[in-house]
């Protein structure tokens, strides 16, 4: 069997959220009880949002519920040339093209009639996809920087969650390189993934769609994908919606400034997912004794009814 590598992908744009605090508590306890290494990796590719001063705040965050990880962070922004080589992987297949739809323009062709039924409301329609030089050329001229977008052929991705069962996606074509020049995220996470060796991936269930997105570009470039998805639900306050400010403290630092404790908000995140009782009080270390998949799905399901 192989040895679990698991690990927690943060990016600095800000305090962590109790719903990021609480995925990265799983994602630890999940590797940790499997006596498996944990790494962290900073992602800190979005060259607008990203800020250097908020990995000290996150790591700060992280070590206060009672998590720790093994080696030093890796860190995206070092880390251009393996996501340049993997697009040159993308380009020798001949799959990708430029697409210079705004946010906005994707949003108004993805209603259009003519549409692909089978892709969500949200996908990309594939506006770009078959531009002449000219066109291109037109557009170019026109001062607006192109993305990259990959060409799947709305190809069907089937994976394994272990929270949500067999899932079936249909893919859409996205951008593996934004237009300010930034590698997109789907690109980078399968890059470092594959190349730290990371056999599970727990998130949110948010990024479901990016998962099938992520396996297709393992498939596309050789890579080995993670063994195991863990995609949790989202956090939510009292009233069944997504958690939020008018719920009141959002993160680590409102809690204690209010005068709870990090034991408080790790026995809170625990119990909201079923792996511990109401009331707990403790870090996460007190928390691998008790720790099972079984609990953990139960949980999940629980909490998303
Ligand atoms: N940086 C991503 C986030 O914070 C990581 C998602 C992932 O775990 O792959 O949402």
């Amino acid at each position: 069997m192989t040895e679990v590598v698991g690990r927690y992908a943060p990016s600095p744009t800000g305090e962590l959220h109790l719903g990021n605090l609480r995925t990265a508590l799983v994602a630890w306890l999940s590797a940790r009880s499997a006596g498996g290494s944990f790494l962290l990796r900073i992602e800190d590719l979005d060259s607008t949002r990203a800020k250097e001063e908020w990995i000290d705040v996150q790591e700060g965050e992280l070590r206060a519920i009672g998590l720790d990880w093994d080696g030093e962070p890796v860190r995206q922004s070092g880390r251009d040339s393996l996501y340049s080589e993997a697009l040159d992987g993308l380009s020798d297949q001949g799959l990708l093209y430029q697409c210079f739809c705004s946010r906005k323009e994707v949003r108004e062709a993805a209603s259009a009639p003519h549409r692909d039924p089978r892709l969500p409301v949200d996908a990309y329609p594939g506006t770009c996809r078959d531009l002449t030089d000219a066109e291109r050329e037109e557009r170019r001229q026109a001062g607006r920087p192109p993305a990259i977008r990959v060409r799947t052929d709305g190809a069907r991705v089937s994976f394994r969650d272990v929270i949500h069962g067999e899932l079936e996606v249909v893919l859409d074509d996205f951008v593996v390189r934004r237009n300010d020049g930034d590698y997109a995220y789907n690109l980078a996470v399968v890059v470092d993934d594959a190349a730290q060796r990371v056999t599970e991936v727990v998130r949110g269930e948010d990024l479901l769609d990016s998962t099938a997105r992520q396996i297709w570009l393992y498939r596309t470039l050789g890579l080995t994908p993670p063994e195991e998805w863990l995609h949790l639900p989202l956090m939510r306050g009292p009233d069944g919606d997504r958690l939020a400010k008018r719920h009141g403290s959002v993160t680590l630092e409102q809690v204690v400034a209010e005068g709870g404790t990090a034991g408080e908000v790790v026995g809170r995140l625990a119990d909201s997912l079923g792996l511990a009782p109401e009331g707990t009080n403790c870090l996460a270390p007190d928390l691998l004794g008790e720790f099972s998949r079984e609990a953990l799905i139960e949980g999940c399901k629980r909490a998303s009814d």
